[in-house]
């Protein structure tokens, strides 16, 4: 098959994330991966901005996460969970347990992230449901917050910017605060926390727990929260009873600048959801770790049992890959690499805060995002990054990037040198 006849087949067969069936958007075939280069079938190399949704933090094709994948494959691929064990599923465990806060030591192995959220929320369901109270099955979220696609995730995503219109007659209606105003450099505001207060004093005997992503929310807007707002969503949830669910499918393993978002603000969650980063942008893996007191109380009262267990549970490649992923992580000095990259956006993507199209310039960690007035056209931003040998994939009104960590600093140099020119040939509003 030629390009042409793959890319018309493509087209005519495959859905696209967030895409019409009717008229897509182009979309660039690629050949391979390597580091942070994307190469097309054209030939052409694009300096990879995107860690592939926030996945990918070594790069891409990295021969420990390639002989990880290899090794395991000549093994098993997969075995079912149910009944059965094996070495990578423990391995991983421990890993989690190890780093993530020392509370939360049960580990729910799955698919996405997606999957992740609709597994904590039913824990939390399933939790209250054994203590004997059954109607505390409602959820508490923020606003601009994102959780995944499925209906239970899509229920506490931003509603404005979410999918609750389309989908209101099946969604269920849960509570919303009002965003965090106060941004992660700035000083600590009181008033901040009022809305989600106000909100858990009000309907705490319907709730079965708190979910919002910690520190970073991601898709639904890339804001940056003060970790003050986080520790009094802790104290809150303690006061009231209620669980806290963090969502770190997107800030876990390092990318906000500490290994988890919650490290910010030195606080423990009862759940925590970790995705994306979790096997390197190798393969789709989920992890939800719990607290015992979670786990035990799930148990007390009849099922007595999770009722959760997808076929993939634990896949042994996934799993195995994970591990590697996650001790190449540990070996190197990435607090140095995120710091270092927090700096160079920092500098690159400054003249950007001078242009009357760009409403807002924030970068935390490995993240940096350029806020425009208005949405950007994307068919002829995209196009213009790919001309300028740049991968960055923007969305509403939000360009933005979250490099793999091993970027060096000229690469990432050419990177921000593009969006800055990119974004300045984007229309004034
Ligand atoms: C990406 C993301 C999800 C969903 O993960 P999928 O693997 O795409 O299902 C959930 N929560 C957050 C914070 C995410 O960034």
């Amino acid at each position: 098959m030629n390009t042409q006849t793959l890319l018309d087949y493509d087209r005519e067969h495959l859905w696209h994330p967030y895409t019409s069936m009717a008229d897509p958007l182009p979309v660039y075939p690629v050949e391979s991966a390597t580091g942070v280069r994307i190469r097309l079938m054209d030939g052409r190399e694009l300096i990879d901005g995107m860690a592939s949704w926030w996945s990918a933090i070594h790069g891409y094709s990295h021969p420990i996460l390639i002989q990880a994948l290899q090794e395991q494959a000549a093994r098993m691929s997969h075995v079912m969970f149910g009944g059965l064990t094996h070495r990578p599923a423990v391995e991983l465990a421990r890993l989690l347990v190890e780093l993530t806060p020392a509370a939360l030591d049960k580990v729910f192995l799955c698919d996405s992230g997606s999957v992740a959220v609709e597994v904590a929320m039913k824990m939390a369901i399933q939790y209250h449901y054994a203590a004997g109270h059954p109607k505390r099955c409602r959820f508490l979220t923020i606003r601009s917050g994102y959780h995944g696609d499925t209906c239970h995730a899509m229920s506490v995503c931003d509603p404005v910017a979410g999918m609750h219109q389309i989908f209101a007659g099946i969604l269920p209606r849960y509570f919303f605060a009002d965003r965090p105003e106060c941004l992660f450099t700035q000083e600590w505001d009181d008033r901040d926390i009022d809305s989600f207060r106000q909100l858990i004093e009000q309907h705490h005997r319907e709730l079965c727990a708190v979910i919002l992503e910690p520190i970073v929310q991601g898709a639904g807007g890339m804001h940056f929260y003060h970790p003050e707002y986080l520790r009094q969503v802790r104290l809150l949830c303690d006061t009231f009873g209620v669980l806290l669910i963090v969502d770190e499918i997107a800030t876990g393993f390092g990318r906000s600048g500490a290994l988890f978002g919650c490290d910010h603000a030195g606080i423990t969650p009862d759940i925590m959801c970790l995705g994306k980063a979790l096997t390197g942008g190798t393969m789709t893996l989920a992890a939800v770790m719990a607290t015992s007191e979670v786990a035990m109380g799930i148990s007390r009262a009849a099922p007595g049992v999770f009722m959760h267990g997808p076929t993939f549970m634990g896949n042994p490649l996934a799993c195995h890959v994970a591990c590697a992923s996650i001790r190449l992580l540990l070996e190197s000095d990435w607090q140095q690499q995120v710091s270092r990259i927090e700096h160079l956006l920092e500098q690159g993507l400054a003249p950007c805060r001078e242009m009357a199209q760009v409403q807002d310039v924030r970068v935390l960690g490995a993240i940096g995002v350029v806020e425009m007035k208005v949405p950007v056209r994307m068919k002829e931003i995209q196009a213009a990054f790919v001309e300028r040998g740049v991968w960055v994939r923007p969305f509403g009104r939000l360009v933005y990037v979250m490099p793999p960590y091993c970027i060096s600093a000229l690469d990432l140099n050419i990177l921000t040198a593009a969006i800055v020119e990119v974004v300045a040939g984007e229309g004034q509003p």
